[in-house]
This record gives structure tokens, C-alpha cells and sequence, in this order.
């Protein structure tokens, strides 16, 4: 390693107090070749730890179910600072060691559960049948699980076809995906049937034969179908864009959907469906099917008059050509239309007055307030970059310290390019019996400040901020013994709930306020006739949008339920039912529903944690949005546990009572019948 000496004797000291804090020590100042040596290093350590694992001859829980934790938890920590790099490095050569070494780290983390050995020590170690209860009952429970849905519970030959089936899903899969990136196809427009759409738009686009090009990639596509006025050239783009992927991927979902059947029939499972929300807040298929049809009825109170509404002007545009019809070439447009004209929310304006220091500021302000926090800023000590900031979190009562995050918010080349939050090191129990505390860190690009103007934020980017930050509280506030459970290591369909439930703070008019102040005189804050029409927007044509969403949620249930004889059959019978706008001709949009890859049996879970970030929200309206004793409650009950019980448990401990959808229809106002709104 070529550092100079002194900076190294400065950069230990500062490892060394890391270490005593109780913190991981993370060397964020390696060098590429370091990181390559110390990302082998730590995967040869678990290596070796793991074939004295699997040579054990009289495990118990300790000595299997716990070490196996440890060992995992040891290679993740070891490897956090080189992975996090791949991402954030301002050097290249660092950032594609990192990248090498997560995939490393992943594949080698994938091989680990398909060891039989392993599976061998664990099993026996089962076998003794010791008293297990709480966390150590579960760990045991869902560690075991994880092996047997690899196949490791199957005689030799079935598990080999197993793994068959899951590569050939993944190649299928990688294939559709490709297949619909590599879309080529465009649309060729006049100047007259470009009429509507945005001036900066119709600047950018190439020109053949003196018409404009409009690819299907969606910075053309959705500007288009928003605003375009001539109908029959909307109608014309998006019937090209529901035919992306085409035939070739219509047999490859057709394919992918049987091999899904048969490695799920493999397993023990009904359907593939089964084998999926085993691992699932829902928990059954059937579970999601009730969910969903009992949402959808409700919905359709609030989308009817919606779809009336946008009907109507469609009429006043078209006249007696309209057929009457809002079609899905249409309901983009009209909505636009809806919003322009009848609720004037003017973004550009709104974000002058978010300046992102001063929302940053009263965010992390909020969540200390709220939850029992306080955060220490200390400065860009040892991280990566000087623009990054490191705070130390403690409970602002007891003043222990709980861990600390990262803030790295603005663009720099070679950045990570969205808004994230990355667990770090996680928090568990060590050897010693001492918790180790976690690191988190959030990852943002908002627009960096220039000689005019300081960065300033849209009000989606503030929403963005408490979102991710959510993200960051539901991993550091974490007190589960286990890695197994740590922080956001939760079922898929609640991993974002917290963080949706922390959407709501961005959406009440004292914390708008709050947070605001005109970035040419601090002292002005977002007027309330701005904000008022920005929550009168925020909800129209709501019922349609989340009726949209149970559509797709129910086609892909359906899929991996029952299948389907002919994907595009289904996807026109239930498309007009539950989104009550009908299948465009002679489309083929499921060979482009790249979610059926990947999130299959789980386009639910969109609708389904925002329920119940809704339904938890809904105690804080009552108690009021910062009564710091519910945000302690919702921190003990929600965010501590992490997955270390059910997820609905923690929730019904937070709540007092069975969660449910009604918080979630009254703030659409659809009331239900008997349900009592929240006190003020
Ligand atoms: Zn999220």
C-alpha cells in the first residue's frame, strides 16, 4: 500500500477510535490493489471458517445456526467498504474493483447455499431438538428454509434439475429484459401532429425527412402521450410501445411461467405463486387475492367519477368525433390536461423555495424531534469524498449512542446515479456479547449549488429525501440480534413501508412551512394558496392510478396462480375490468412487463405497503404528526425488531389493533362505512 506514512498514522488512530467507539473501523481511503487483496482476503477468511463449519461432529444451535450468522455477517462487514466503493469511489479504478468484488461477493454468497455439507451440519444440529424461542426459534426456522428453497432438502438428481430450471429462468429472463432495452422502434410525427408537446422536447429530437422522431425510450415517450394533442398520432406511439418485446418475449413469459411451475411442483409447492409468498408479509396467494379484490371494489368509487371527469373533457376536446371512450392512448393526456388547467401546480416555482441545505437541515431536525433522536455532526471524518458529512446518532433521553450515517447528496462523475440508502454494516450481536452498532449511508445527486442560485429541490425531491432517510432510520435504529434480521432485512413486502409512511411528513402543511423559505429571503415561507393546491393535486385521478397498479398486481398474481393459456388474452379480459380502461388492439403489452422478470408474484407489494404505511400513519395524524412519544413507539416496535418476528406483529403492536385499508381509502376519500377519521 503506497500511502504516506503519516497519513496512515493518522488514518489508523482515526481506525483506532472507530473501533473503541464501537464501530466497524471502514478504510474508505484504500486503493484499488488494496481493495482487490482485501475483498479476496475476506472471502478465503469465511472460506476457510465455512469447511470447519461443515466438519463439525456435534453441532447445536451455537455452533451451527450461530456461527453460520457470524461468519456470513464477518464477510459482509469485511467486504462493506470495498462494495460501497464500487459505487461512490471518485476514482474509477477503485469503483470497478468494487464492482468486481460485489459480484464476487454475491456469487460466492449464492454457492454458499447450495453446499450440502453445510446443509448436513445444519440439519444435524436441528435434529437435536434443543428449546429454541424468540429470535433464535426464527433464525433456525428461516436458515433452514433458505437452504430448502435452494433444493438442499431434494435428492441429488432433482436438486440438479432444479438448478437447471433457475438458470434457464435466468437466461429467459436476461433475454426479455434485452429484448425490450434494445427496443430500436420509433414513430415518425409533422410538425402538426407534434402539436402540444413541450417546446425543449421537439428541440432535442432528430429530424427525417423534415419530421421528428420520437424514439419509445421514455424521455420521448411520456412527454408525448402526455401532451400531444392529435390523438391518432398518441394512439400510434403507444401502440408501438405496448408491442416492445413482441412475439419472441410473449414465448419467453409462456416458457419462463411453465419453468417457474415446475421448479416450484419440485419444491413441494402449489404454484409458483406459493413458493414465493411463503417468504411474504402476505403470506399466501390467496391472501394477496382477497387484498386486492376486496381494494379494487373500493377503488372503483373514487376511479368511476375520475374516468367520468376525464371523459368529459375529452368530449369538450373532440366533440362529436369523441367515441366515448377514454382509451390507453388517452387517460395520459386528459389527466395532464386536468392538472394543468384546473389545479395550476407550478413545480418550478414551488422549488424555489426548497433550498436544500435549509431542507436537509429541518428534515434531519424533524426526525430527531420525532423519533428521540440526536444527531452529532462530525464532519467529513474518513469518508470518501470531502463533500460527504458523517453524523453520529443517539437517543436523545439516555444520550447512548445507536450508530451513524452518511450523507453524500450531491452529483460528482462516476457517482452512483440515483437517490439510495446503503446499509453499511449492520447491526448484531457479536461474539463478545457486544452490539455492534450500525453504519448507513445515503446516496443522493440533487443539483449542486451554482454562482445565482443555491441547490434547490422539487418538492418530489424533498418527498425522495424522507423516503430514502426512512430508509436510513429502519437500518440504523435496528436492535435485532441477528444479521438474519437487521434493519431492513424484512419481508420484500414491507421493506418500504416505514420509508412510505415518512412520505406523509412532506405532505403536511405546517411541516411545508417548515421546511421552506425563499431561497432570495429565508424569512418567506411557501405560501398557502401554493400549498394548498399542491394537496388538492396530489390526489387526482388517484382512484385510476391505484387502480392501474391492482391491475398489474392482478395479472401477475394471476400468472403465477393459474397461468394463462394466452398472456394477451388475460391482460385484455382483466385489463378493461380492473383498471376500467380497455386493452389497446392488436397490442402485445405483457412482452414488455419487464416486473413479470424479477418481481414476479410481487407487483402487489406496491399496494400492499402503502395500506399499511397509510394505516400506521394514521396514529401519528391522531397523536399528532410530531409526537415524539408515537415516534418512539413506532421505533420500538417497528423500526428496532427489523425481520427479527412477523412483520404484521410489529405492526399490530404499533396500532393496538389488527392493521387494515381504511386509513388508506380516507385519505382518498373513500370513506368506509363505520370507520372513524382521525382525531386533530
Ligand atoms: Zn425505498
Amino acid at each position: 500500500m503506497n500511502r504516506p506514512i503519516t497519513a496512515t498514522l493518522a488514518l489508523l488512530a482515526c481506525l483506532a477510535l472507530d473501533a473503541r467507539a464501537g464501530f466497524y473501523p471502514l478504510d474508505f481511503t484504500i486503493s484499488a490493489q488494496a481493495l482487490k487483496e482485501a475483498c479476496a482476503a475476506a472471502q478465503a477468511k469465511a472460506e476457510g471458517r465455512l469447511q470447519a463449519l461443515a466438519g463439525e461432529t456435534a453441532p447445536d444451535f451455537r455452533k451451527a445456526f450461530t456461527a453460520f450468522g457470524e461468519i456470513m455477517g464477518d464477510l459482509d462487514d469485511e467486504t462493506a467498504a470495498p462494495i460501497f466503493l464500487g459505487q461512490v469511489s471518485p476514482d474509477k479504478a477503485v469503483r470497478d474493483a468494487g464492482t468486481d468484488c460485489d459480484t464476487a461477493v454475491s456469487k460466492y454468497a449464492v454457492d454458499v447455499y447450495s453446499r450440502a455439507g453445510l446443509f448436513k451440519v445444519l440439519k444435524a444440529a436441528a435434529d437435536r431438538g434443543e428449546l429454541l424461542e424468540g429470535e433464535d426459534a426464527r433464525l433456525f426456522e428461516k436458515v433452514l428454509l433458505d437452504f430448502k428453497r435452494s433444493g438442499l432438502d431434494l435428492p441429488d438428481a432433482e436438486r440438479e434439475k432444479l438448478k437447471e430450471l433457475r438458470q434457464k429462468i435466468v437466461s429467459l429472463s436476461n433475454d426479455f429484459s434485452k429484448e425490450v432495452a434494445e427496443t430500436g422502434d420509433f414513430a415518425l410525427f409533422t410538425e402538426a401532429q407534434m402539436a402540444g408537446t413541450p417546446e425543449d422536447m421537439r428541440k432535442r429530437l432528430d429530424q427525417v425527412d423534415g419530421k421528428y422522431k420520437v424514439t419509445l425510450d421514455y424521455p420521448d415517450y411520456f412527454p408525448f402521450v402526455e401532451n400531444a394533442k392529435d390523438p391518432e398520432a398518441r394512439r400510434i406511439l403507444e401502440g408501438k410501445f405496448n408491442l416492445r418485446g413482441g412475439q419472441k418475449n410473449k414465448a419467453r413469459l409462456k416458457e419462463v411461467l411453465a419453468l417457474r411451475v415446475e421448479a416450484a411442483k419440485l419444491l413441494g409447492y402449489k404454484t409458483h405463486a406459493h413458493f414465493v409468498l411463503e417468504e411474504r408479509m402476505a403470506k399466501t396467494p390467496e391472501a394477496v387475492m382477497a387484498f386486492l379484490d376486496g381494494l379494487r371494489r373500493k377503488l372503483y368509487l373514487k376511479g368511476r367519477p375520475e374516468l367520468k371527469d376525464l371523459l368529459a373533457l375529452k368530449a369538450a376536446e373532440e366533440g362529436p368525433r369523441s367515441d366515448g371512450v377514454l382509451h390507453a392512448w388517452d387517460w395520459r393526456y386528459y389527466h395532464e390536461k386536468l392538472m394543468r388547467t384546473r389545479y395550476q401546480v407550478d413545480q418550478q416555482k414551488i422549488k424555489e423555495y426548497f433550498p436544500t441545505d435549509l431542507v436537509v437541515e429541518q428534515m434531519l431536525a424533524i426526525y430527531q424531534e420525532l423519533l428521540g433522536l440526536k444527531f452529532r455532526d462530525l464532519g467529513p471524518m474518513g469518508a470518501w469524498h470531502p463533500d460527504v458529512k458523517v453524523y453520529e446518532i443517539s437517543d436523545s433521553r439516555t444520550g447512548v449512542v445507536l450508530a451513524r450515517f452518511f450523507m453524500d447528496l450531491y452529483p460528482r462523475e462516476g457517482k452512483y446515479k440515483h437517490a439510495a440508502a446503503f446499509t453499511l454494516i449492520q447491526g448484531r450481536v457479536l461474539p463478545d456479547g457486544s452490539y455492534q452498532k450500525p453504519l448507513s449511508a445515503m446516496v443522493a445527486n440533487f443539483d449542486k449549488p451554482t454562482a445565482e442560485k443555491p441547490s434547490l429541490l422539487q418538492h418530489g425531491d424533498v418527498e425522495t429525501l424522507f423516503h430514502e432517510f426512512g430508509h436510513i432510520m429502519h437500518q440504523t435504529l435496528t436492535r435485532a440480534r441477528y444479521r438474519r434480521f437487521s434493519g431492513t432485512a424484512v419481508a420484500r413486502d414491507f421493506v418500504e413501508c416505514p420509508s412510505q409512511m415518512f412520505e406523509n411528513w412532506v405532505w403536511d402543511e405546517g411541516i411545508l412551512q417548515r421546511m421552506s423559505g425563499h431561497y432570495a429571503d429565508r424569512a418567506q415561507k411557501l405560501p398557502q394558496d401554493m400549498i394548498r393546491r399542491m394537496l388538492a393535486a396530489r390526489l387526482v385521478d388517484a382512484g385510476l392510478k391505484y387502480l392501474r397498479q391492482n391491475f398489474f398486481a392482478t395479472y401477475d398474481m394471476t400468472l403465477n396462480i393459474a397461468g394463462a393459456s394466452d398472456t394477451t388474452e388475460l391482460y385484455a379480459r382483466l385489463m378493461p375490468e380492473v383498471s376500467l380502461i380497455p386493452m389497446s388492439p392488436g397490442v402485445i403489452p405483457e412482452a414488455s412487463f419487464t416486473h413479470e422478470m424479477g418481481y414476479d408474484a410481487g407487483y402487489y407489494g406496491y399496494l400492499w405497503s402503502e395500506v399499511f404505511a397509510q394505516d400506521a400513519f394514521s396514529r401519528f395524524e391522531g397523536d399528532g404528526i410530531l409526537n415524539e412519544e408515537t415516534g418512539r413507539d413506532f421505533r420500538r416496535w417497528v423500526l428496532e425488531p427489523g425481520g427479527s418476528r412477523e412483520e404484521s406483529v410489529s405492526l399490530k403492536g404499533f396500532l393496538g389493533r389488527e392493521p387494515n385499508d381504511e386509513a388508506f381509502l380516507r385519505e382518498l376519500g373513500i370513506g368506509t362505512p363505520g370507520a372513524k377519521p382521525a382525531k386533530k
